[in-house]
Parts: C-alpha cells; structure tokens; sequence
C-alpha cells in the first residue's frame, strides 16, 4: 500500500506578484527535494482534476463562487482582501488545489492507496463559507472532507489542522456540524483572530503563545488532539498541512522542526489506524521558506508513506 502524492503543474500559473510570500516557487522546492532525495519513486504521483461546482457548494455559498468567478481579471491582479490576490488564472489554479483534495479522497476510499497529499496551491483553510482571505478562495481541505462524508459508511471525520495560522474558514464552515471535529494548534494572539475563542464540543483550538518551544506544542497535541480524536472515533482523517509554525518561517514565531512535523504525522498515522482504517488526507497549506517548506514536507512523506 503507497501513498499518493497529488500535485498539478498548472498551480504555478497562480501569481500574486513578485513580493508575494505565497509563490509558485513553494511547489517547485518541494518537487525538486522529492526528486533529489529519490522519495518520490517510493510515492504514487497523480495529477489534480478540477473540482466540480456541485462540490465546492457543499461548503461554500453560491454567492461566493460567483463573486470569485466575476472579479477574475482579464490581465494584471484583483485583491479580494489586503493580501490575496487574483490573476488571470487564480481560479484555474484553485479549482485544481480543491479537486486534487477531492482525487485524494477518493483514492484512498477505493483502497487504492493507504495514504495521500495534496502539493497544490493556492491553499485553504481561511477560506470561510462566504469569503476568501489569507491566500485562500476555496477550503480545499473541507471539500475533501465534505465529499467524504458524501460517502456511504464515512459518517464521522476529522481536520487536524498544524498551519501556524488558525484555520478560521474551516472552522466557520463545520462549526454547526457535529460529525465533523477540527483540532488546531496556532500562534495567538496572531492573524486572522477569527473564531479563535469559539466554544464547541467540535471545535479543540489550542492557542499557543509567540516563541513557545515545540514541547508545549507537542503537549497540545497529546493532552487536547489525541483525546478529543478518540472519543470522535472519526472514519477517516484529513490534516491541514501548514508548515509556517517551521522556525525558520519569515511568517510567524513558533519553533518547528522537521523532526516535530514527521512525529505528528506519525501521531495521526496511529489514530487513522486504531479508528480509521488508515485512511487519511493530508493537504498543504501554508509554509514561506521554500526550503525550510521542502524539507518539512519530506519529512511528512517519509512518514506518511513508512
Ligand atoms: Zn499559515
């Protein structure tokens, strides 16, 4: 049993300007230490498909693919908030990033594969039901669990969310669905203080402090993920892989290593198999240094398909 890596040339068309953090070179770091250090070979590579319409509504408003569709510009970039953009083909791009989470899931029910991810951009999750922001226009990671959950016999999922920005769009997207458990860990007080303090049984946030060592977010992990993943026995498990919490992000402050990225992997890996089946997505989100992003998400595959 292989692990899928899913990615598509046409996310690099996605350009929000040279100064932009969230770049095609992130994409093309990791495809180029996959290819040097030979572990692609050991990975099942496929390419994205686009997302259907009929997807993408099962978690975002109408209103919200049309004002996308209608502010694309023919030339040049269009801001949808202060620091996410359009281009021309944004939307290609992004339609691409969420059907690839979609292609995933469904490999991984069929049994094809044991595991998969998703190296695409543009990524998700501040994407909410009705607006893009942080980058994000569709939350690629909750239409993978929504069409999961589409499926006969998935009735319970989990996001498990590590992105050092709290993932407020998938939150506001399942925050009223009990099936659906969204576990974070994110620097606070930090971008986009949205949801940050919401109290659901659903819903485990744990805020951690600027410059808080990676053991206190391995304890998060232990004392809030791990009981609160048991007691929701979820049928399949889909993480939001940000790498941005890495030490040597521009982005942020928290202290992550690559060593930490491959022991929660390995965390999920064994809940995904005591509840799950195995089953489990992982899709990118953020991560700034293109090396430090690279090498983090070595460290992931190796894990994921171990
Ligand atoms: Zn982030």
């Amino acid at each position: 049993m292989t692990t899928a890596y899913i990615t598509h040339p046409d996310c690099s068309l996605h350009n929000m300007g040279p100064e932009h953090p969230e770049s095609p070179i992130r994409l093309h770091a990791i495809q180029r230490v996959l290819e040097r250090t030979g572990l692609i070979e050991q990975l099942l590579p496929l390419e994205a498909r686009h997302v259907t319409p009929e997807q993408i509504k099962r978690v975002h408003s109408e209103l919200h693919q049309t004002r996308l569709e209608m502010k694309l510009p023919i030339e040049g970039v269009v801001y949808t908030d202060e620091d996410t953009a359009l281009c021309p083909d944004s939307l290609h791009a992004a339609s691409l990033s969420a059907g690839g989470a979609v292609l995933a899931t469904e490999q991984v029910l069929s049994g094809k594969v044991k595991n998969a991810f998703v190296g695409t951009r543009p990524p998700g999750h501040h994407a909410e039901f009705k607006a893009a922001m942080g980058f994000c226009f569709y939350n690629n990671v909750a239409v993978a669990a929504a069409h999961a959950l589409a499926q006969e016999g998935i009735e319970r999922v989990a996001i498990l969310d590590f992105d050092v920005h709290h993932g407020n769009g998938t939150v506001d997207i399942f925050k009223e669905r009990p099936e659906v458990l969204v576990c974070s860990t994110f620097q606070h007080p930090f971008y986009p203080e949205r949801y940050s303090e919401i109290d659901r049984p659903n819903i485990v946030n744990c805020p951690l402090a600027a410059f808080s060592p990676a053991s206190e977010w391995r304890e998060a992990i232990e004392s809030r993920w791990l009981p609160a993943l048991d007691a929701h026995k979820p049928d399949m498990l889909f993480i939001s892989a940000g790498f941005d919490a890495h030490k040597e992000d521009p982005m942020a402050d928290l202290n992550l290593e690559e060593e930490d990225y491959r022991w929660v992997t390995e965390q999920l890996m064994a809940v995904a198999n005591k509840h799950a089946g195995d089953r489990l997505v992982s899709v990118l989100e953020g991560g700034y240094n293109p090396v430090a992003l690279a090498f983090s998400v070595l460290a992931h595959l190796e894990a994921l398909s171990a």
